[in-house]
């Protein structure tokens, strides 16, 4: 049995940074560079309000292929909305 994820079940974290929530593989603190999932190197911003900006979409999929599971069907893939 191998316990070394223990404490990591997936391999990536998520970082608010540039007005998003992004996930990254790595672990940055307060104001550190990163490289998100979805390619942008942005600074982590741990600052509260940072936790309410929204997820980022392209680093929502990735996030999910890496831990398997599987995105929720999106009602409209062209990412209009009318309300
Ligand atoms: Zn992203």
């Amino acid at each position: 049995m191998n316990n070394t994820r223990l404490y990591s079940p997936h391999p990536f974290c998520w970082r608010p940074a540039g007005g998003e929530r992004h996930a990254t593989t790595e672990r940055p603190g307060e104001g550190q560079t990163f490289t998100a999932l979805c390619g942008l190197v942005a600074e982590a911003d741990l600052s509260e309000i940072g936790w309410f900006f929204a997820t980022c979409g392209a680093c929502n999929a990735r996030a999910h292929e890496l831990a398997a599971v599987p995105m929720p069907s999106a009602p409209d893939a062209s990412g209009a909305r009318e309300c």
